[in-house]
């Protein structure tokens, strides 16, 4: 079976992209295009049945957000990580990754795919370095055996970090940076390349890498392996020179035909946000851009749900398409059920924000906020409460101090909505 993109380049489309593109109110034949250049990717590995969802992330089309979930060495419930799944798809996950690191991982990623309806991603040099006792005992093989076993599995996008090499790391090496490298599957790969004196697999041999990613038609997700872990080392030139890499391997991707999108950073202050947005879209040609967060202060703990929700904003309103959740839990623990529910809602939150100003997306998103709007207007409860967010939370507010009036406890008799709209009527009854 021919990959998405070779079809798109022929002008065909699956029956289900149909399914995708009326979802996102874009023509077919303009999706294809998208997909043909590589401005947007549909990760669906070529194992999915007709059932699955999936979804388009890049240009034109509506922001999505991706949900974090997985064991660690030190907190194994596998039952906790499938309701994790379930309550993050309730409240409007695009898509979820495992990123398991305790346990049987292979039983753990089987039993969360069973729950997962929406687009599923994998760090697959996780599990690689638990395949030997020491991760820089891992040997060339493990990097990709790992990658297609997954793809085998029907995993659909994979995070990879190709972009790190011996450039890059001599770049950091230079840099004056407080947090080094914070993101665990780039220090793997550079503590191995440091300790056997070799370049990284997965850039030495990423044509091989490709080769087994686009025979089940898996997305490459490029990692971040170089986001800054803090404010402090927002911005530096390992980062922009990791950027540069990752452009040239996009190149390479649309060439061999592999849906690729890039990750980027971190922790951005934010009048750093637009500029490192707009250079990873120029870098990559306008690879569709996944960001964790960023986040845009390091005080945050507890509720860095929120600072990472201020940086998507931002980031979406720069060119970022896809968002990668944070939970109140960040920098502190493996998170709860409810703490995968408050960083989901915060990044949908910032997503349909977005979307409000976003080109193509515009018009639906605002569409929403009309209903909104006019529910408020009519004090219309029920249909506010149905247009939420999280409807559940927003009735069970109201409910808390119900008001004697038909408005809310806010203001009561008083409330100006009300007011200003019966005098309203009542002018517009004269004049007619
Ligand atoms: S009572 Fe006040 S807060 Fe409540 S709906 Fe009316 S104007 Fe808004």
């Amino acid at each position: 079976m021919e990959c998405l993109i070779e079809m798109a380049r022929k002008g065909f489309a699956p029956d289900w992209l149909k399914e995708v593109a009326e979802f996102e109110g874009i023509e077919l034949n303009k999706l294809l295009k998208l997909i043909s250049r590589g401005e947007v990717v549909v990760p669906r590995n070529i194992l999915r049945n007709e059932d699955f969802k999936a979804k388009a992330i890049g240009k034109l089309v509506s922001t999505k957000i991706n949900v974090n979930i997985g064991t660690s060495m030190d907190y194994i419930n596998v039952n906790e990580e499938i309701e994790k799944a379930i309550v993050a798809q309730k409240y409007g996950a695009d898509a979820i990754m495992d990123l398991s690191t305790g346990g049987n991982l292979t039983l753990i990623r089987k039993k969360i795919m069973e729950v997962v309806e929406v687009p599923f991603g994998t760090v697959p040099i996780y599990e690689a370095a638990r395949s030997c006792k020491r991760v820089v005992d891992m040997d060339e093989d493990d990097f990709f055996k790992v990658v297609e076993k997954q793809a085998k599995e029907g995993v659909d996008f994979m995070t990879i970090h190709a972009g790190v090499n011996w450039i890059t790391v001599e770049r950091l090496k230079k840099s004056k940076r407080l947090l080094g490298v914070v993101s665990r599957g780039g220090a793997i790969i550079i503590g191995w390349m440091m300790h056997n004196g070799l370049e990284n697999p997965y850039y030495k041999d990423f044509d091989y890498l490709l080769e087994i990613l686009k025979e089940y038609d898996v997305t490459i997700s490029l990692g971040d392996a170089f986001r800054p872990g803090c404010i402090h080392d927002a911005s530096d030139r390992a980062k922009y020179m990791e950027f540069i890499v990752l452009g040239e391997l996009v190149e390479k991707c649309r060439q061999e035909g592999v849906q690729a999108m890039v990750e980027g950073p971190g922790h951005v202050p934010l009048d750093e946000i637009e500029t490192s947005v707009k250079a990873m879209k120029y870098v990559t040609k306008n690879a569709p851009l996944y960001l964790l967060g960023p986040l845009v202060t390091d005080i945050a703990a507890g509720y860095d749900h929120i600072a990472s929700a201020i940086g998507a904003a931002i980031a979406g309103m720069a060119g970022a398409d896809f968002i990668c959740y944070v939970t109140p839990s960040e920098h502190l623990a493996l998170p709860t059920v409810e703490d995968v529910k408050e960083g989901v809602i915060a990044a949908k939150i910032a997503a349909h924000a977005i979307d409000l100003v976003k080109k193509g997306q515009k018009d639906k998103a605002r569409k929403v906020d009309f209903e909104m709007s006019l529910a408020r207007k009519n004090l219309d409860w029920k249909n506010q409460f149905k247009l939420s967010i999280d409807p559940e939370k927003a009735e069970r507010i109201w409910k808390k101090r119900r008001s004697t009036s038909e408005a809310c406890s806010m203001c009561g008799d008083l409330c100006a909505i009300k007011i200003v709209k019966e005098a309203l009527e009542r002018e517009w009854k004269k004049i007619a």
